[in-house]
């Protein structure tokens, strides 16, 4: 049996920032270590009702780090017990300006071995228009910090879109990133989510229009691809072999379990996901089925839509050997039709979408696998 992703989210932030609408709530020592005791029986609980291993654990946010040493390494460890992780990707989330001194000790003694740093943007008039509560400077030191203790294997975080940003400020973010020798980058343009505070200013907000997203998305990937940092996902770059072997194991359609608050599991041929309030995962209420009729979880179309971000695109043989049958030739023909537009690459093993492509992804996305 092929092994699983593990995702633990973390449901803790020093401060909500007001793009964001990832479920997190203010820290406190007595919810911190609640819920650390909560998740250890609830990783005790999954290895003994599915009896799998994993072979990637990520820690998502919130802010992991606000665990500190003590509570990661306990983390870790239980979930080596429950899931075995040999040879493991282990990977947190980290945010700068915060003292990781004493988190890195815990989370390098018990095996971690990766970090996505939450940098944004190197220009600190950005970071303080976006409400972060750090400065460029902290983000080389939290660089400076992990590299200290041995973690090489670094994602930076970039945000495209930013109120005010210009194309030479965010091409000046990508190639900083670039050197400071980092092998990995995500680069997602800001959207306004509903129930943010930026939501309730959008009118006030100077944001780009879709034009001028494109174009801060299209410099920044060249900027990146410049510097050897290979895009093979719509947000995602990396130095060859560093590409997340975790957010592959989404893009490439396999399993993984999610717990914690607001955790979304594939698992089984069954999608599921757990509730954004901390107190019904203390309370162990358990998770809502995820059903969507128009998609099934694990069927083809999901399969080609997850594929389709990615650079290498969707593959016949990849494909047949899943599904035992060769990709739709009207899938094929309909990709055909949008490649001299430049917005498909097309051979006669599959297709992918160009950069332009990704630019208009969920229109093509209908054209091809649901109108053609
Ligand atoms: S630190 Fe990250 S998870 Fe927390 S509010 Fe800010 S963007 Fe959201």
């Amino acid at each position: 049996m092929s092994k699983i992703g593990l995702y633990l989210h973390v449901p803790f932030c020093e401060k909500k920032c007001p793009y964001c609408d990832f479920y997190s709530i203010h820290a406190s020592e007595e919810w911190l270590n609640l819920y650390t005791d909560c998740m250890i029986k609830r990783m005790q609980y999954n290895s003994f009702k599915l009896g799998r291993l994993a072979d990637t654990l990520y820690f998502g946010g919130g802010t992991p780090s606000l665990l500190r040493g003590t509570r990661i390494a306990r983390l870790i460890k239980q979930a080596k017990i429950s899931f075995g992780l040999q040879d493991a990707e282990i990977t947190a989330e980290v945010n700068p300006g915060i003292d990781l001194d004493d988190f890195l000790q815990g989370f390098r003694a018990e095996g971690g071995n990766r970090l996505s740093i939450g940098m944004q943007s190197a220009d600190d008039r950005e970071l303080k228009l976006l409400g972060r509560r750090h400065t460029f400077a902290q983000v080389v030191q939290a660089v400076e910090t992990a590299r200290r203790v041995g973690i090489d294997n670094l994602s930076l975080d970039l945000m495209l879109g930013i109120p005010g940003q210009t194309v030479e400020s965010a091409k000046r973010s990508a190639a900083v990133c670039a050197e400071l020798g980092v092998p990995h980058v995500s680069a997602y343009l800001l959207k306004i989510e509903p129930n943010t505070a930026f939501y309730q200013r959008r009118e006030q907000l100077q944001l780009p229009d879709e034009e001028e997203a494109c174009t801060l998305y299209e410099a920044v990937c060249d900027e990146l691809e410049r510097h050897g940092l290979r895009q093979y996902e719509i947000s995602n770059f990396a130095k060859p072999g560093f590409e997340s072997r975790h957010n592959l194991k989404y893009w490439h359609c396999e399993e993984y379990l999610g717990l914690g608050p607001a955790a979304h599991s594939f698992l089984s041929g069954r999608r599921f996901y757990e509730t954004r309030d901390l107190r019904a995962f203390l309370a162990g209420q358990p998770p809502i089925e995820d059903v969507d009729a128009e998609i099934p979880a694990g069927s083809p179309k999901e399969y080609a839509m997850l594929a389709l971000r990615l650079t290498e695109g969707l593959q016949d043989q990849k494909y047949s050997a899943r599904f035992g049958i060769s990709l739709p030739t009207h899938w094929k023909r309909s990709a055909q039709n949008y490649a001299h537009a430049g917005l498909t690459e097309c051979w006669p093993g599959g297709f992918r979408f160009t950069r332009k492509g990704f630019l208009v992804s969920n229109a093509l996305l209908a054209k091809i696998l649901y109108e053609s």
